[in-house]
């Protein structure tokens, strides 16, 4: 009798075992599509895009939806710590596509470390040089990488990844006074979230994109030259209508950036501003469809 009691307790353990078993098995299925959601958004179908706080100077670094990179500018001389830590933090290795929008040492100067420090892929700059020791540097560094550099103007078109396109909408003339003008400027299309890059080209640009009837809407602006009243004309902001104005500059700079003007169009047309100055590193998320701020 009590061989028989013993038996069926153990019967009943034995079932509450098997049903603990089940029951496990089952949550754990019904875990896996968040899981497997969860594992999607940390492996890919975002790009982020962060403004650098490089005080008075340009730096934008791109992660693109597969993983590949982008850099556009490299800060002034004495930026090389703050942007080689910014990228080794983020264990990056290569720069598939590293853009140097004009020779001016606020746009090339950490350029040189860049390539010294991490495998490149293509360089963009415009056709033209300068006689600076910075300029030289940036020559150098490509050489010794064995490197070379395509020349970037208006109408070319880069594709990284099949949802990606980087059009390239300036410099479109030969021959400038300024060095400004020279600036490649880019637009990052991610399927229906966009970023246009000016780097410091002035009205003569801006004339020249407009005329072109380039496509030059977009949801991010990074302004024009540090926010000077050299550029950013109410026309361009028109044809451009973003949602949100970068302005990359260092407070209490020597040339007043960014101007008054600038500051109060931007106002005008309800424009959102963000600064690298007030808001340090500016970082936006996309997945194509919605566009997030997510660091300011
Ligand atoms: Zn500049």
């Amino acid at each position: 009798m009590l061989y028989k009691k013993r038996k069926k307790f153990l019967l009943i353990i034995f079932f509450l075992f098997l049903l603990f078993l089940l029951t496990s098995c089952t949550n754990e299925s019904a875990e896996n599509p968040e899981k497997k959601a969860q594992d999607k958004e940390f492996s890919g179908g975002y790009l982020y895009i962060t403004f650098l706080d490089v005080g008075q100077a340009d730096c934008i670094f791109v992660m693109l939806p597969d993983g590949k990179t982008a850099m556009i500018d490299a800060g002034n001389n004495d930026d090389e710590t703050k942007i080689i830590n910014f990228l080794k933090k983020m264990n990056i290795k290569k720069i598939d596509y590293l853009f140097g929008t004009h020779p001016h040492e606020d746009h090339i100067g950490s350029m040189d470390s860049v390539i010294n420090n991490f495998d490149i892929g293509k360089i963009y700059m415009p056709y033209v040089t300068t006689t600076t020791k910075t300029f030289k540097d940036v020559l150098e560094a490509v050489k010794k990488k064995s490197l070379k550099i395509t020349s970037a103007k208006g109408g070319m078109e880069i594709t990284p990844s099949q949802d990606v396109k980087i059009e390239v909408l300036a410099p479109n003339s030969k021959n400038y006074e300024d060095l400004n003008n020279y600036s490649i400027v880019l637009k990052i299309i991610y399927k229906n979230t966009s970023f246009l890059l000016t780097g410091d080209a002035e009205y003569i640009s801006e004339k020249e994109m407009i005329n072109n009837n380039y496509d030059l809407k977009a949801d991010v602006l990074k302004v024009a030259h540090h926010g000077s009243s050299s550029g950013t004309s109410i026309e361009f902001l028109k044809a451009v209508s973003p949602k949100y104005a970068v302005i990359s500059y260092g407070k209490g700079n020597d040339y007043g950036h960014p101007h008054k003007e600038t500051i109060d169009k931007l106002n005008k047309m309800k424009i959102k501003i963000l600064s690298t100055a007030e808001n340090g590193d500016i970082t936006f998320k996309s997945n194509g469809e919605i566009l997030q701020l997510i660091k300011k």
